[in-house]
């Protein structure tokens, strides 16, 4: 495996640095006040080619390796997560099972607008009774002829208040459980889906969740994605490339905050002299920054792996454990470095403190990862 990045993915890495510096991080508080990317910004996200980065260069995207999807994240997250999440929703979990399964026809339709960020997608499997437990969904999807009718409810939805399209998990036969599990490809104007409204949230303001209700969507058999019965593997496949991104993310955000504390202990003077000389305040750099190397390591494994077209799953589940679990502790540590000033609003420690906790919730808890990882290592 080499360490290296290569050349190109290099360039494309400083790139987006400098976008994040000089677009994105004089905005960041900004979004966190006004729950809102502003539009002009969401534009120049797109014209960088943001919006396709694993979209297929044949259908208007960047077509970039995980590796390089990897190196964009990283640098993304370190403004505030929010950016990352509007992109990783349209062009990650919001797209990836219409790349991965959706007939020629929809792809050729869809791909391309979602690549240019004309139009947005998102993913749509939790529900009340179904968390964790996917496979225990409740959503029907029954054939009528040429057409599928969805009846069910999803909550929490990232972006389905702006999205236009809507991969949606549904059961032909709750009987079969994880088997009965189909995909669909959902439009927003389809009679019978309403998205409610956007529920209050802990943080990572500037992207928000809702509800999304099915009742007597009509679709049409060619919006399935994939066969009946293949979306359960095709959800825990889009879910390898999301918990790569969030683990990559994970370390952007940590190596910022590791940033902002060396500076603020270098400068912070108590008792006469700068905190960083206090041993204490010392070993939470040093901790924080061997953490965030290991890390940055579990990533560039899952991504070398999946890119070597190996199976990844364990990888990818042991790098967004691993990463998220570090990024938490170096937030924690960065609210004590900063002091009380940590726990104000409009701090970055403040901010990252909270926008970070979900990364140990969504996309598969940190238990339900370790669920993967030992069910792999079991089973062999
Ligand atoms: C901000 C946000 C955005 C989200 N966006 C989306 C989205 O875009 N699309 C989407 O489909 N979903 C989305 N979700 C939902 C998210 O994926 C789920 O919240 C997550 O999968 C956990 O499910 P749950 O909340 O029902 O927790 P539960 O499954 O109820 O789990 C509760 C606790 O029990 C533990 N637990 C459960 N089963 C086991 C077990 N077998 N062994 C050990 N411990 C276990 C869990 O780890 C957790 O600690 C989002 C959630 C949030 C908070």
């Amino acid at each position: 495996m080499d360490l290296e990045l290569p050349e190109e993915l290099r360039l494309l890495g400083q790139t987006v640095r400098r976008f994040v510096t000089r677009e994105l991080d004089p905005i960041a508080d900004q979004v966190e006040r006004e729950n809102r990317i502003p539009e002009s910004v969401l534009r120049s996200m797109r014209d960088l080619g943001l919006y396709g980065l694993v979209i297929p260069k044949e259908h208007g995207g960047l077509g970039l390796s995980a590796l390089g999807m990897c190196v964009v994240m990283e640098e993304l997250s370190r403004a505030n997560l929010c950016f990352r999440i509007m992109i990783t929703t349209n062009n990650g979990i919001g797209s990836l099972g219409l790349v991965y399964a959706g007939s020629p026809e929809l792809q050729r339709r869809h791909l391309p607008e979602l690549a240019s960020g004309e139009k947005i997608g998102c993913f749509a499997l939790t529900e009340p009774e179904a968390g964790s437990d996917a496979a225990s969904l409740r959503t029907t999807a029954t054939r009528d002829g040429g057409e599928y009718v969805i009846h069910g409810a999803k909550i929490w939805i990232t972006n389905a208040d702006i999205a236009d399209y809507f991969t949606v998990m549904a059961t032909v036969d709750r009987s079969l459980g994880s088997r009965g599990l189909t995909a669909f490809w959902v439009e927003r104007d389809t009679p019978g889906l309403t998205v409610g409204r956007s529920e209050p949230k802990m943080g990572l303001h500037g992207t928000r969740v809702a509800e999304v209700l099915l009742d007597g969507c009509r679709v049409p058999a060619s919006a399935r994605l994939g066969e009946e019965g293949d979306g359960f593997k095709l959800a825990m496949r889009v879910l390898d490339h999301g918990r790569l991104s969030i683990a990559a993310s994970s370390v952007g955000a940590a190596q910022r905050l590791l940033e902002a504390m060396v500076e603020h202990a270098r400068t912070r003077v108590q008792f006469g002299r700068p905190i960083a000389e206090n041993q204490a305040i010392a070993w939470m750099l040093a901790d924080s920054a061997t953490e965030i190397e290991a890390a940055r390591g579990l990533v560039l494994a899952a991504a070398w792996k999946k890119d070597r077209g190996e199976r990844a799953t364990r990888h990818c589940s042991m790098a967004k454990l691993y990463c998220s679990e570090m990024a938490g502790r170096v937030a924690d540590r960065a609210v004590q470095v900063f002091g009380g000033m940590g726990y104000m609003s409009g701090n970055i420690a403040e901010r990252y403190y909270r926008d970070l906790r979900v990364y140990r919730l969504y996309e598969g808890t940190s238990e339900i990862q370790r669920l993967v990882i030992s069910r792999d290592l079991l089973e062999g």
